[in-house]
């Protein structure tokens, strides 16, 4: 029988801010986010037109097949406990995919109601459903016995904190290595706060760890911290990367991509995350009000640093390559962009970044379809896409790569790397993706440790004379 829960209506209706428009009057226009939350009789309204579906299309379109219509059908009955815990069976992170999935391409896409241009608000009603159980502190979970072994995480970006949260709540031990102050990774650094307010990035991270898992922020694996055979050697049974893509790619091949003015979109998204934060002020954040500013590329970080640039007072154009059908960005994210006022010009290519005598960028030089042009702008950011740092793999023997520094990994156990014992995922294995993409892939690898470790337990327990421990086998 699902459990009686009284409902404590204490409506939020965000902040107030119509949606698709920016307040540059507002003090700090980054906090105000760009989607309004449903209120709770919105929530259950929504849910109520829900068919519930025998052969639901709606899961059948998303990536970790969370059972929609169950939860849905919960929400609609006020069920908020029951239906959080359906969730919870797919996922360790619902407030932020109902806030940053391309529900549009996934299972907002696939509901049957589209056919009729009225889907489901699946995402809104995740993301309704996680906050109110972060509000109201609904869950408790039963958690088993941490007894299965003991495993180390590196990274605490989507990946990791997926594999950390599915192996804590299967009974293993697991500790969080990040490097930064703060964990989270993309999800706090990378995601503007418009789009994902760091209020629920900490939220989601502080329900990981009532799951038991350890966290060691500044805590450096690589060069000059602590490496993958040291935390063998410190009794950790299995070692999981999740590290994600942390180099940007450049345009050095370009001329004039060292002028003063060119710097990367990730560099201009972790400032504003540290100033929203209020870790610096704003005079260290790149982009004054006016500055004519150029944003090369068109992914979902081209978006993120175009819309955070706008936000800054800038005057935005985003120079895509290719045309706009072609852009692997989130329509959404595309049309909001363009709502706010970003310009686009396709098709277009940089040659040159030129400078003044005192190497301040002032202009790119492009390529159009109309044949090349100089158009003048005060700042270029790059947002060409990113590739794996290094810093693991170098200090850690028998890790192989590919040509572009992608961990290789086996389909058995799922996830390991060529060195037994450790394990990889997300982004740092499969190329930049979506979260619930790295989330998926997460998943599976967290099962493969959980095999793995199994076994070598039951090696180690068999008690023959001469069974080599986790750290002998690791080798
Ligand atoms: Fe409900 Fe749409 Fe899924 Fe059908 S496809 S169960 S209407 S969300």
């Amino acid at each position: 029988m699902s459990p009686i829960i009284i409902i404590f209506v204490r409506e939020n209706h965000g902040d107030n801010v119509p949606k698709n428009k920016i307040h540059m009057s507002a003090e700090n226009p980054f906090f105000h986010v760009v989607h309004e939350r449903f209120t709770t009789a919105e929530a259950i309204e929504e849910a109520k037109r829900c068919l519930q579906c025998k052969k639901p299309t709606c899961v059948t379109g998303c990536p970790i097949s969370n059972d929609i219509p169950d939860f849905i059908h919960q929400l609609s009955m006020g069920n908020m406990g029951t239906a959080m815990s359906i969730l919870n069976q797919k996922s360790n992170l619902p407030a932020i995919c109902g806030r940053v999935c391309p529900h549009e391409r996934q299972c907002q896409g696939h509901c049957i109601l589209e056919k009729k241009g009225n889907p489901i608000q699946i995402g809104k009603l995740e993301c309704f459903v996680a906050d109110f159980d972060s509000d109201m502190q609904l869950t408790r979970e039963r958690l088993p016995q941490k007894t299965r072994g003991k495993i180390a995480v590196i990274g605490s970006g989507p990946a990791g904190l997926t594999v950390a949260g599915d192996l804590a709540r299967a009974g293993f031990n697991v500790t969080i290595f990040e490097a930064q102050p703060e964990a989270g990774g993309v999800l706090m650094f990378g995601i503007p706060e418009y789009r994902l307010p760091k209020s629920i990035v900490r939220k989601e991270i502080a329900k990981i760890e009532a799951l038991g898992v350890n966290f060691r922020l500044n805590t450096v694996v690589g060069p000059g911290g602590l490496t993958v055979d040291r935390l063998f050697a410190d009794g950790f049974d299995a070692i999981f990367i999740g590290t994600g893509t942390a180099v940007p790619q450049d345009m050095n091949d370009t001329p004039g991509a060292h002028l003063r003015g060119v710097s990367q979109g990730t560099y201009l998204l972790h400032c504003v995350s540290s100033y929203t934060s209020g870790a610096i002020g704003r005079r260290l954040v790149p982009v004054k009000k006016g500055e004519r500013v150029a944003v090369i590329g068109g992914g979902n970080v081209a978006m993120d640093t175009a819309r955070t640039a706008i936000r800054l007072g800038g005057d935005v154009t985003v120079v895509y390559r290719r045309r706009q059908e072609d852009m692997p960005a989130i329509e959404s994210e595309y049309r909001e962009a363009v709502d706010e006022g970003v310009k686009f010009m396709w098709q277009s290519t940089a040659i040159e970044f030129v400078g003044d005598e005192k190497n301040r960028l002032t202009a790119l030089h492009l390529n159009t379809p109309k044949g090349e042009t100089t158009v003048a702008f005060d700042r270029v950011f790059l947002a060409i896409g990113s590739k794996p740092a290094d810093r693991i793999v170098s200090t850690t023997s028998g890790i192989e790569v590919d040509e572009k520094g992608y961990v290789k990994i086996n389909e058995r156990p799922y996830g390991m790397t060529t060195r037994k014992g450790v394990f990889a995922g997300g982004d740092v294995v499969h190329r930049p993706q979506t979260v619930v993409l790295a989330m998926k892939a997460a998943k599976d690898v967290a099962e493969g440790i959980a095999q793995y470790v199994d076994a070598i337990k039951l090696l180690e327990d068999c008690g023959k004379d001469g069974n080599p421990s986790s750290a002998e086998i690791a080798k």
